[in-house]
């Protein structure tokens, strides 16, 4: 895949640049390794002052950093705007509670003496430089989530980004660099997918972390296992929505939606399967599929546009394809189903809700990324989650229902790393993130995706 900004609205090839070549990689990993080594004995303090400094800069540049996001990827400008503030937010955190998240702990007294120590310490020091290869979708949240932690641990970050992203790809790199951190503490690598391996396997990684398809983080944790390096994945999602009787159908429709189209569709904790009680499933359908049907759809630099393009032309057909299966297995376009006939130029796809899905569609099994909804009609709570859990994937989940005892059994029986009751899935820097089954392992966010980088080291003194 070429290394190019290619507006997804219009098809129109922008900018290309080309991937570094051998020497230039190496020179890269110099850096990296050099910069770690000074890094990692920094204070607390001065990492704070290091990513507030990036918070600041990111607030300052917002507009236009969102304007390359949605110009590189498609997605609304408010939306671009408000990923980046949240990056910006996540800095603050990870400045502010970083030190604490980190504190060395003290293992109980009897424990300590039973060892044989006078004094017993748990200290987490930071790995070495981590190679993240990233997607387009959230092309600054998906990085930040991973670096501003990854640094404030005293770790050096090496950022291969999805190959359609790369003037936000070196904005990052910039950012980190106008912010004073040391040459080489954060880069970025206009490499292809073919030049991950190599690097993976130089010792002066020490880990791999990987947000994106199933077959990418497979190939990373293969070569990462083989080398016996850490690795966390954060795969494809298809997140089940539960409507049941006690739900509030207006605003489960409303949130709904939402949960469904942001990104446009683009999302891994988009809520893609609807399953929903035969008690109120008329008239949540109703009101779901008018307010899919309402949405504008248009050029993703208008502040009227709901929904913009898809990323790229294969995305739309790997989308199509799958609605296509679906229909023609049975299954009804209540609304969309189509290229929107307005758009003759751009990648745009019509928000769609099928009905009628059954266990021989592909789209029953697999990932539709992009705003593709899909129906599921149920007579009572062990249908939904036999249906929530029939899916390769367990990255997050949707219950929308006010009755504790239904909460009790969710809470214990769905088969994903988050359950979010009477809302949407959305990550936030203090709540851990990440998926089970398919959707990869390991976590994001909070302390406990901060110490995935860490080298958890237990001091004795005798
Ligand atoms: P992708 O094709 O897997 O690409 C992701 C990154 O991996 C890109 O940088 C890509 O580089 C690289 N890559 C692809 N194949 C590789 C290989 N064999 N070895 C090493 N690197 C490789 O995914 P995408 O289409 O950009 O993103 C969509 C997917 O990401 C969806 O499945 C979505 O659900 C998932 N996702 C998951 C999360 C999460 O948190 N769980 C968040 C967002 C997205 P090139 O661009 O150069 O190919």
């Amino acid at each position: 895949m070429a290394i190019a900004t290619v507006n997804p609205a219009t098809g129109e090839t922008l900018k290309t640049f080309d991937a570094l070549n051998a020497g230039e990689i190496e020179d890269h990993l110099v850096r990296a390794e050099q910069a770690f080594q000074e890094h990692r004995t920094t204070s607390f303090a001065r990492r704070r002052e290091l990513l507030l400094a990036a918070a600041d800069l990111l607030d300052a540049d917002q507009d236009g950093i969102a304007r390359t996001m949605t110009t590189e990827m498609g997605k609304p400008l408010a939306q671009a705007r408000a990923e980046a503030a949240k990056c910006a937010k996540t800095m603050r955190w990870y400045a502010t509670h970083a030190e604490a998240l980190l504190a060395d702990e003290h293992p109980d007294p009897a424990d300590v003496s039973d060892s044989g120590a006078r004094r017993a310490v748990v200290r987490y020091r930071p790995l070495g430089t981590v190679l993240a290869v990233m997607p387009w979708n959230f092309p600054l949240w998906q990085v930040v989530r991973f670096a501003a932690p990854a640094l404030m641990a005293g770790n050096t970050g090496l950022l291969k980004h999805a190959s359609n992203v790369p003037q936000t790809a070196l904005y990052i790199e910039e950012l980190f660099r106008r912010a004073g951190y040391p040459e080489g503490c954060f880069q970025t690598l206009l490499i292809g997918s073919g030049a991950v391996e190599e690097i993976l396997r130089d010792p002066r990684i020490a880990a791999a972390t990987l947000t994106g398809s199933e077959p990418a983080g497979r190939a990373v944790a293969a070569v990462s296992g083989d080398e016996v390096k850490k690795t966390v994945l954060e795969l494809g999602g298809s997140d089940p929505f539960l409507v049941l009787p006690s739900a509030d159908l207006d605003k489960a429709a409303r949130v709904g939606v939402t949960a469904r189209v942001q990104n446009n569709g683009q999302s891994c904790i988009a809520a893609k399967r609807f399953i929903v009680h035969e008690d109120v499933y008329d008239a949540f359908v109703e009101r779901f599929t008018s307010r899919m049907a309402a949405l504008t759809v248009g050029d993703p630099m208008d502040e009227n546009t709901d929904v913009g393009p898809l990323s790229s032309e294969q995305g739309r057909s790997d989308l199509e394809e799958l609605v296509d299966d679906a229909v023609h297995k049975g299954a009804t376009a209540l609304c969309g189903g189509q290229r929107p006939p307005q758009h003759r130029a751009g990648w745009f796809y019509e928000p769609t809700v099928l009905s009628g899905i059954t266990s021989e569609m592909r789209i029953h099994q697999e990932e539709a990324f992009g705003p593709v909804a899909t129906l599921y009609r149920v007579a009572d709570l062990d249908e939904a989650v036999r249906i929530a859990n029939d899916t390769p994937f367990g990255l997050s989940s949707n219950a929308w229902t006010r009755d504790p005892d239904e909460q009790d059994r969710l809470a214990r029986d769905l088969q994903a790393g988050g359950v979010f009751f009477n809302g949407m899935t959305a990550s936030h820097p203090g709540l851990p993130f990440g998926g089970a089954k398919r959707s990869g392992y390991g976590r994001e966010l909070s302390g406990h995706g901060m110490r995935e980088f860490c080298n958890m080291t237990t001091l004795w003194y005798g």
